[in-house]
């Protein structure tokens, strides 16, 4: 009836209102929570799915507001990113990471490598280049020891311009990953023109093997393909025994998840994986 229609639009302009709120709120809070120490990274180890090895990690940002307790980063870097804060943050999560890596070194823990994500505003904003010149001329840090990561849109949207950007970084010997593999086009035509070292598998396809055959077999022919091109592939989202079988069936170098574990602070990653 009539009576509903409106109640309806009252709701949903209350959602809508909360949600501007909500936004507006947080954009103003980001700038302030980075001053403020707010922000901590999370490790989430990766393994060598024959040896059983840890052989890195991936850094993984948290928000803890003091009160609206963790903030995970789904609900806040696309805010970082429309505002452009993402490029400050972005420069935080790179030093973090070095300033992690170099205690590591010192205390001689074998932490394997790290992987970063950075965010296509990021990468694509003409000072990339410059702030990790000067992040890194800071710290005595083989740049073997990071692994970029980027999402597969971001390399199809510009890819000239990302592709000048991967193959700087990888001209100063970082590696690179392509995340979220799976997700969206998979032309796997446009993998051969992409300056990569590896291939993330999506989480949501990783979920959906031993599921339905036509998975197993496109995860297959992924892998197979990507070793042919010189890739190795990381699987994430790896949460049961099940997925763990099926993708060292198919020769998956490396997987990530829960089934191994969920991603932790950096004390408790210490603690559990690095030292004896
Ligand atoms: P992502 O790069 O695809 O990271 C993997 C996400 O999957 C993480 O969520 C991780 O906690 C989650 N995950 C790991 N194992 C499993 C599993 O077995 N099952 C399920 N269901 N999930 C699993 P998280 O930490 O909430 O991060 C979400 C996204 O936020 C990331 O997705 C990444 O796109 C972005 N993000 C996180 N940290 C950063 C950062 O420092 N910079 C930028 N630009 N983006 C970041
Ligand atoms: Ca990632
Ligand atoms: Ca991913
Ligand atoms: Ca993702």
């Amino acid at each position: 009836s009539k009576n509903n229609g409106k109640n309806q639009t009252t709701v949903f302009r209350d959602l809508l209102h909360d949600e501007i709120l909500e936004y507006v709120e947080l954009q103003s809070n980001l700038k302030n929570a980075l001053t403020a120490g707010e922000f901590e990274l999370y490790y989430q180890p990766q393994f060598n799915m024959n040896t059983n090895e840890m052989i890195g990690s991936e850094a993984l940002l948290r928000w803890n507001s003091p009160d609206k307790g963790i903030i995970p980063p789904d609900r806040f870097i696309g805010i970082a990113e429309k505002t452009g804060f993402i490029i400050e943050l972005g420069d935080w999560v790179i030093k973090e990471v070095c300033r992690h890596i170099q205690e590591w070194e010192e205390r001689k823990l074998n932490y394997g490598k790290v992987s970063i994500n950075l965010s296509g505003v990021q990468i694509l904003s003409s000072a990339f280049l410059n702030h990790i010149d000067e992040i890194f001329a800071a710290y005595d840090i083989a740049p073997k020891k990071i692994v970029f990561e980027i999402t597969e849109n971001v390399a199809i949207d510009d890819s000239i311009t990302t592709i000048a950007k991967l193959e700087a970084l990888r001209a100063l010997h970082f590696e690179v990953a392509l995340d979220d593999f799976g997700t969206n086009y998979s032309s796997l035509s446009y993998l051969k023109k992409l300056p990569i070292d590896y291939l993330k598998l999506d989480k949501s396809f990783v979920y959906s093997l031993g599921q339905d055959d036509k998975t197993g077999a496109i995860t297959e022919s992924i892998i197979y393909m990507a070793h042919r091109i010189g890739l190795k592939v990381i699987a994430e989202g790896v949460e049961k025994l099940e997925h763990m079988e099926i993708l060292k069936k198919f020769n998956c170098d490396f997987a990530q998840g829960y089934l191994f574990s969920r991603p932790v602070s950096k004390s408790d990653f210490e603690r559990i994986y690095l030292e004896d």
